[in-house]
């Protein structure tokens, strides 16, 4: 997904505090040594700008931009497209038939585990996937793909040994990603790869206890058909599954487009 990450940004960030002020929170800092005892310039030994604390935010943050960095550049095709950043929970309007599944999105922590909302197309469900994704993004890695293009993009990378490479390294990030959000799982042409591939990947996030948020147009019951009963059967056991239904709401809006022109 596009990870346009802000910046950590302070208050204070164009101002140097004076000495021995955290420049992010203004606590105190203790130098961590005297330089008039050691008859050194004050300007190269000085006390730290940045508490511990801070520091260790700071140095998080960091990390997290670098990880989103490398697999923004992995999945530059795969991952989906901008219009889904614009996809937030403030912008959702729920119906009876999709209140359940906004409710578990609106509360949605990390901790929770996985998600799996299910149901015909155009209820939703990509919107509320998207608006979860688009919560992390900046706070921790995130990867948004639509698991169609995700197996394509993978299928591409085989053959040839860089290309190897390429394929192992794409699918090492998505089992590895701190949160993944694979849209349309089942979407794509069934084959002994396809269940293979996604074997692997779901049942590496199954024991790490990774959290997952997936979406499909099918039923539970379908879905062991399309993906195989074993990955299925994980995804029960690792997510709360949320069905969603109602009209789909492209129709509905070139309907009532139709409606008002006409
Ligand atoms: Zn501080």
């Amino acid at each position: 997904m596009y990870g346009e990450i802000a910046e950590n940004t302070t208050a204070f960030a164009n101002e140097r505090p004076p000495d021995g002020i955290c420049a992010q929170c203004r606590s105190a800092v203790e130098p961590f040594l005297r330089p008039e005892l050691l008859d050194l310039p004050a300007r190269w030994i000085g006390p730290q700008n940045i508490c511990a604390p801070c520091a260790e935010k700071q140095a998080s943050t960091q990390k997290a931009l670098e990880e989103q960095k490398i697999l923004n550049e992995a999945f530059r095709s795969s991952r989906v497209s901008p219009r889904f950043k614009q996809r937030r929970l403030i912008n959702f309007v729920p119906t009876p038939g999709t209140r359940r599944a906004f409710e578990a999105a609106l509360k949605y922590q990390l901790s929770d585990g996985g998600l799996l909302f299910f149901g015909p197309c155009g209820v939703g469900k990509t919107h509320l996937a998207a608006s979860i994704a688009n919560e992390q993004l900046g706070k921790i890695p995130t990867l948004f793909v639509s698991c169609p293009e995700f197996l394509l993009e993978l299928r591409e990378g085989i053959g040839g040994a860089k290309k190897d490479s390429r394929h192992q390294h794409l699918l090492a990030l998505a089992r590895n990603v701190r949160l993944l959000v694979f849209d349309d799982i089942g979407a794509e042409k069934s084959s002994d790869w396809v269940q293979e591939t996604l074997f692997v990947l779901i049942n590496h996030r199954y024991e790490q206890m990774l959290p997952t948020i997936l979406t499909t147009n099918f039923s539970l019951d379908e879905l062991d058909g399309r993906i195989g009963k074993r990955i299925t059967s994980r995804l029960i056991e690792m997510c709360r599954c949320i069905r969603m239904e109602g009209e789909d709401w492209r129709i509905k809006t070139r309907t009532q487009k139709m409606g008002t022109s006409g």
